[in-house]
């Protein structure tokens, strides 16, 4: 029995995380960063303990305070949530070896599958469709050019250790191979410290379709269908469904079938999610496994009338899935709009301060799972999501008015937030009609991002000028802050997230 759950998190999908928890009886534990302490998920936790200065590798990534502080608070349990240490297989290990459950994969899964050519590897083993490519590291851009040459421009670059878009470069032509090798490497090395680059075919329109997985400890695996997550930004995903307007019962279950099939090649426990592309032949392609509960869990949770978090918990617990494929129902649709509190008319740039007013949207079919209230601040160090607005509908059409709805009614001021683009795709017929792809955004919306052009060291001189910049007109204002140095503030954040420093 699992009595006490430290939540090794924060924002909206700690307080996510902790409802379950009540629900089930299980205590709480919050941990927090000096930035947070009168957070919502401290507030709403049964204990809360302070882990250390606001940066997160002060903080939220120190492996040791946590598990010190889980032992302390007397939790037989830590659930990372998503992000932070969620797929860092030496934490799992740690919090294994001192004698508390992990709500996850096994430390080998994790590790196996975060390396994206292992996984290939052994999805290709077992038969598991994957992107054409490698499954072996390139050492040089010649390497490039001959694969190039076998599948056609254009190719993608990708980090082996990759995640959230990170390390990820499309080459077009062969003028391109060697500054795009040199950057994607780069960009692999400072993120995750691993430099390793391998090349895949890249598809050109796809479409992201993913696989909800549950998988208990004595080899029972079932789906839970899909969501479709084409709608990204630069390679992040901004809004999700289930179902997806493309997939039909016969491509759901092929899909689904296949998703178990890679969740016991991979030995996977616990909740997971298969990811593959669907080309315009509705062929679809292994992309890789993430070992955690997503961001976008809600939608399937919505449609399933399932509590992902809690089979997390009972999974972890050692009970058998209590639901055979055949219990597995579908009703209705379910979209998800991320919250993000950046700026969609300044280049999305993330939009930190607090919020003076806020009023969440509700009524039929409306879920929110938010982070924040009245009167807290958005803290510039860690990832912007505030909220995700999650609407229901008897099908896609109800859905979306609902969700047009929901985001008139949402009232956020005192910071920038995303809502005024989320609002402009609804409209869009491309979407209403459920034409999409992972180019959805960038066909539809204006995204000459001139950051994107500027090489790694443009980008770092360019930060050390806004910082000088910055600094003197401080120095000029000479005590009154003006807009300009806030505006600056958020240039070098966003350059900074873009240089990965
Ligand atoms: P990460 O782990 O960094 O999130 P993924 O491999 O999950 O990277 O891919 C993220 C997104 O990048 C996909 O949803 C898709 O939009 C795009 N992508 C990845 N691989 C390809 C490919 N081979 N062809 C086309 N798009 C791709």
């Amino acid at each position: 029995m699992i009595k006490k759950i430290l939540i090794a998190n924060r924002g909206e999908i700690a307080v996510r995380i902790m409802r379950t928890c009540r629900e089930m009886g299980i205590h709480s534990v919050a941990v927090y960063s000096e930035a947070d302490q009168t957070a919502r998920h401290v507030v709403y936790a049964d204990e809360a303990y302070l882990l250390g200065p606001a940066p997160a590798n002060e903080s939220y990534l120190v492996i040791d305070k946590i598990i010190e502080i889980a032992k302390k608070s007397g939790a037989d349990a830590i659930h990372p949530g998503y992000g932070f240490l969620a797929e860092n297989p030496i934490f799992a290990q740690r919090v294994e070896e001192n004698g508390l459950i992990f709500i996850g994969p096994k430390p080998k899964t994790i590790a196996l599958l975060g390396d994206k050519m292992a996984a290939r590897q052994i999805m290709e083993k077992a038969n598991v469709p994957i992107v054409p490519g490698m499954k072996e590291p390139i050492s040089s851009t010649q390497e490039a050019l001959q694969f190039a040459q076998e599948v056609g421009f254009p190719i993608l670059l990708k980090a082996a250790a990759g995640g959230g878009g990170k390390g990820m470069r499309v080459v077009r032509q062969e003028s391109e191979i060697e500054e795009m090798f040199l950057r994607a490497q780069s960009e692999a090395q400072s993120a995750f410290g691993d430099k390793r680059i391998y090349l895949e075919k890249y598809l050109e329109k796809p479409r992201h379709i993913e696989i909800q997985i549950l998988a208990d400890r004595y080899g029972n695996v079932i789906h839970l269908g899909e969501r479709e997550c084409s709608i990204q930004r630069r390679h992040q995903k901004v809004i999700e469904e289930s179902p997806s307007p493309i997939v039909d019962e016969a491509l759901r279950n092929k899909m689904g079938q296949t998703a178990v099939t890679a969740a016991k090649a991979s030995g996977y426990v616990n909740a997971g999610t298969v990811e593959f592309l669907l080309d315009q032949d509705n062929n679809f392609y292994f992309l890789e496994v993430n070992t955690r509960l997503q961001v976008e869990h809600p939608v399937t949770e919505l449609i399933t009338g399932l509590d992902l978090v809690r089979e997390q918990i009972l999974i972890a617990a050692g009970e058998k899935l209590s639901l055979g494929q055949e219990d597995i129902q579908f009703h209705g649709h379910a979209i998800e709009c991320r919250i993000y509190a950046e700026d969609p008319d300044n280049e999305f740039m993330p939009s930190v301060g607090t919020i003076f007013n806020y009023r969440e949207p509700g009524g039929p079919g409306v879920r929110v799972d938010s982070g924040f209230s009245r009167g807290d601040t958005v803290p510039i160090y860690y990832d912007p999501i505030i909220a995700k607005l999650i609407t229901w509908g008897q099908n896609r059409d109800q859905a979306i008015s609902r969700m047009k709805r929901a985001l008139d009614e949402y009232v956020i001021h005192g910071i920038q937030t995303i809502i005024p683009f989320h609002r402009r795709l609804f409209e869009l017929k491309d979407f209403v009609t459920g034409n999409l792809s992972t180019h959805f955004i960038q066909e539809h919306f204006d995204q000459s991002n001139e950051l994107e052009r500027f090489s790694e060291e443009e980008l770092q001189a360019l930060a050390a000028l806004v910082c000088a910049v910055d600094y003197s007109e401080k120095k000029r204002a000479s005590g009154f802050i003006s807009q300009k140095p806030i505006q600056n503030w958020k240039m070098i954040q966003r350059y900074c997230q873009l240089i990965n420093r």
